[in-house]
């Protein structure tokens, strides 16, 4: 068990029936690392960021976040997803709840936060987010680039040490995508562990300290953003982005 690590896979396969979708894994992110995976649909990489946030029986391979392994039965997986923070593509803001209400509750059920200090935090956090003035309204008079930074802040109302991404931007229309990945890319800067699956190659290529490119439910080739980008060495990398780019 290497602790220095906030995420290690080995060898990680998973099958959906007979369907093999992550064919065996391998991936290590260290603290403050940020690593985009890239890749065409139906690679597997929303299934390796389930795996990931333990919502996937896996048929067999080593999963640790923050060296606690997900597979043995004496961890306990609600404690390890607590530390995990995750944002899809749809957001699933409570719709009842204002704004900040929905940024409150889980401290407020899960880390037993009084609503003062979960109040305190959310308030900071949508500053953090930029979404000061939108405290009491409920998410549909939102934008979906807004309603998306509210998910994102309240997956940071747990104080994850990591934040997973599904596809952040791919549901938003195109003149909300920068708002929110500049809300990422603080996150980043300021030494939060990420692994983000996106479309966004100026993003991967900006922000990410790694890339990798998944086809076939492998991890087919990682490394630093101009490895990845400007030399790619697997000819399903270079076919992959001679369509992207
Ligand atoms: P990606 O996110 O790269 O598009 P996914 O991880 O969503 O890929 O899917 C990989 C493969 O696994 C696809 O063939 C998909 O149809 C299949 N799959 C994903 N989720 C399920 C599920 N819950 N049940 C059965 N098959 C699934
Ligand atoms: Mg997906």
């Amino acid at each position: 068990m290497n602790e220095q690590l906030k995420v290690s896979v080995k060898e990680l396969h998973k099958s959906y029936g007979n369907n093999e979708v992550l064919s065996g894994i391998n991936l290590e992110v260290a603290p403050k690392e940020v690593v985009c995976v890239i890749g065409p649909s139906g690679s597997g990489k929303s299934t390796l960021l389930r795996c990931l946030n333990g919502l996937e029986q896996i048929n067999s391979g080593i999963i640790e976040i923050n060296g606690y392994n997900l597979v043995d039965k004496k961890t306990d997986i609600n404690k390890v997803r607590q530390n995990i923070g995750m944002v899809f593509q749809h957001f699933n803001l409570f719709p009842h709840l204002s704004v900040i209400e929905n940024i409150m509750l889980a401290p407020v059920q899960l880390k037993k936060l009084t609503k003062v200090d979960a109040k305190k935090r959310a308030v900071r956090l949508l500053d953090q987010v930029g979404l000061s003035d939108k405290a009491d309204v409920k998410p549909a008079s939102l934008s979906g680039g807004q309603e998306q930074r509210v998910a994102i802040a309240r997956a940071l109302a747990m104080e994850p040490e990591i934040m997973l991404f599904d596809e952040p931007t791919s549901a938003l229309d195109p003149e909300m995508v920068g708002d929110v990945l500049a809300v990422m890319k603080d996150l980043a800067t300021n030494g939060m562990t990420m692994v983000v699956v996106t479309h966004e190659m100026g993003f991967a290529k900006e922000v990410a300290d790694r890339v990798a490119f998944m086809d076939g439910g492998k991890i087919q080739e990682i490394g630093t953003p101009d490895e990845v980008f400007n030399h790619p060495q697997n000819t399903r990398t270079q076919d992959f982005l001679s369509k992207v780019m």
